[in-house]
């Protein structure tokens, strides 16, 4: 597992322990040194992911030390620990290379820095498929090689061509191409396509493009054609890597946040004790359907189902046992349906179906299959009877849901006072 490696220049004792604990404490390992020219040397020899150091180094300046680091290592962080809050010296410092500068009093504000330093280390991996559209071999096996050493899966092609037969053919999660390509399309060709043509995937892919052109006009429209970021070339590593490792953590946040809702919607269409549809839903989908047959004269029909004297079964057995009636009377309706009909519960223990393409004869034979069947099922070992009201679009009316429903409900009516376990046509 990597960790947070520091090199830390700090002559005064206390400080440099007090450090390295912090370090420790995130997780990392941290070398202390007291002179600037070691630590220079050592740079030489080692990697670190930071390196921190005391504004006074024993007569040598700290910020000369910074500028002469930062020249090898243009994206190491160097944060400096100043005594006392010095304006002047500190944008001095941050010109010369410094990071950012903490004062030595603020050690709970470097000890933040190095937590989330730690943290994004530890994070450092990637995960996912970039397809990387370069027709320079050398840079081609650069950035591919970076990639995969970050984590990912690296698809290589030279034409925006052969870039969009990969994108259609499997799974990318980032797209990182350069702008000037072998094929008779260039980058920006590329991200027009797949920003148009492609749909739902080719519009939200993020696309990271590689460019030389220092020139303001051609950036502002790359970014016009809907590239998510640019990367100028020539490429810096970690310049790279942190760009498409943003990408890829907006693009996993976006598809968690879209999980999210596409759940809530579920939710909210639901009855959530027995997962058919809500009443919301029904009155929803409904409308909807007697439009449509309404439209093309097809028949639909309604069924209202009402467990019978489902108070007495609360009563002698339990609210939980009730419920676990509901639950499997539920499943039992909605096993005995077709695709097109639609289950919903209605309110307590009672359910709508609405079947689409249904007649008001066959809509009473299917009354019938169901009162048998949860007659037969006996959910919860318990002996349960339903009674069921039927209607069906009658063409001279003009009738919307709510009069279609009344009608069925009348005629559900009647069928308890006919002594229930019973079925009721209107
Ligand atoms: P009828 O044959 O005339 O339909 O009699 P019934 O007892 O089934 O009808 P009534 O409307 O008097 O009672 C319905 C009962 O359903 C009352 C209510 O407490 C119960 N109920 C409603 N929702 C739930 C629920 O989610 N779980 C359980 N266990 N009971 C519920
Ligand atoms: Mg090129
Ligand atoms: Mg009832
Ligand atoms: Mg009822």
């Amino acid at each position: 597992m990597p960790s947070l490696k520091v090199l830390l220049i700090e002559p005064t004792r206390t400080l440099a322990k007090l450090v390295t604990r912090i370090v420790e404490q995130v997780g990392g390992n941290g070398t202390v040194l007291t002179s600037p020219a070691d630590a220079a040397q050592l740079l030489r020899s080692e990697a670190f992911d930071l390196v921190c150091f005391a504004a006074t180094l024993g007569g040598q300046s700290a910020v000369e030390f910074a500028r002469q680091v930062r020249v090898q290592h243009p994206t190491l962080p160097l944060l400096m620990l100043i005594a006392t809050p010095d304006e002047t010296f500190s944008r001095n410092a941050q010109c010369a290379g410094v990071t950012q500068v903490f004062l030595r009093s603020d050690i709970m504000g470097l000890a933040r820095y190095l937590e989330v330093a730690a943290q994004r280390i530890h994070e450092g991996r990637l995960h996912g498929r970039a397809l990387l559209v370069e027709d320079s071999l050398s840079t081609a096996r650069f950035v591919a090689r970076l990639l995969t050493d970050v984590g990912l899966e690296v698809i290589s092609v030279p034409t925006a061509e052969e870039a969009l037969v990969a994108f259609a053919a499997q799974s990318i999660d980032v797209i990182v191409t350069d702008i000037v390509l072998a094929g008779a399309s260039s980058g920006v060709g590329l991200v027009r396509e797949l920003r148009t043509a492609h749909g739902e995937p080719g519009e939200r892919i993020p696309i990271l493009a590689m460019t030389a052109l220092d020139d303001t006009a051609r950036r502002v429209e790359l970014i016009r054609s809907g590239v998510s970021d640019l990367l100028l070339k020539p490429v810096l590593a970690e310049e790279l890597i942190a760009r498409v490792g943003n990408l890829l953590r907006n693009k996993r946040l976006l598809e968690r946040v879209e999980a999210q809702q596409a759940d809530l919607r579920s939710m909210a269409l639901t009855d959530q004790l027995t997962q058919v549809h809500n009443r919301h839903f029904l009155v929803e989908a409904a409308q909807l359907a007697l439009s449509e047959a309404r439209r093309h004269g097809h028949p639909v029909s309604l069924l209202v189902v009402d467990i019978d004297r489902f108070k007495t079964i609360n009563d002698t057995h339990g609210h939980g046992v009730g419920d676990n009636v509901l639950s499997q009377v539920a499943a039992l309706l909605k096993s005995k349906s077709r695709g097109e009909d639609l289950v919903a519960r209605f309110g307590g223990e009672e359910f709508v179906l609405l079947l689409p393409h249904c007649g008001l004869e066959d809509a009473v034979r299917k009354a019938e299959v169901l009162r048998l069947a949860v007659e037969r099922a006996e959910p919860a070992g318990i002996r349960v009877t339903v009674s069921i009201g039927v209607a069906g679009l009658t063409s001279a009316a003009a009738n919307g849901f709510d009069e279609l429903f009344s009608r069925a409900d009348r005629a559900l009516y009647e069928a308890k006072n006919k002594g229930r376990n019973a079925i009721v046509c209107s």
